[in-house]
């Protein structure tokens, strides 16, 4: 999608550090992290939200749970745990239309915690 600073980063078109590409999925450090370990994982497929996903999504929906373990993975997460949110609509904190996933690590973390 245009002017999607998510699309833009998938494609390369803006910088970010990735920790992760596959044929469907991007994932990269976020810009201004909350824990020692703050990773977004997209689909290079633009979705607004969990809240606009339809059936259409199914494949990429259920292959985003999958992208999140490899990459916690990678990040050396599997053990300790990790913590995934997905932030959704404005209440939320939602910043970025564009579905992603945050992966968390690296500290204790306290729950509940909004
Ligand atoms: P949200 O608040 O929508 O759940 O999360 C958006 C996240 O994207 C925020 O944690 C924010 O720090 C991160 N972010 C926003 N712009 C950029 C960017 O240009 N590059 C990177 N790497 N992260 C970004
Ligand atoms: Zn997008």
């Amino acid at each position: 999608m245009e002017d999607c600073l998510f699309c833009k980063i998938s494609k390369g078109e803006i910088p970010s550090t990735k920790v992760y590409e596959d044929d469907d999925f991007f994932a990269f450090k976020d810009i201004a992290p909350v824990a020692p370990v703050h990773v977004l994982v997209i689909p290079k497929k633009h979705v607004q939200s969990i809240a606009a996903l339809t059936e259409a999504d199914a494949a990429v929906a259920g292959k985003m749970l999958f992208a999140i373990q490899k990459v916690a993975s990678l990040l050396g997460l599997a053990e300790d745990g990790y913590r995934v949110i997905f932030n959704t609509g404005e209440k939320a904190g939602q910043t970025v239309r564009h579905l992603h996933a945050h992966i968390l690590g690296g500290k204790e973390m306290a729950w509940p915690g909004v």
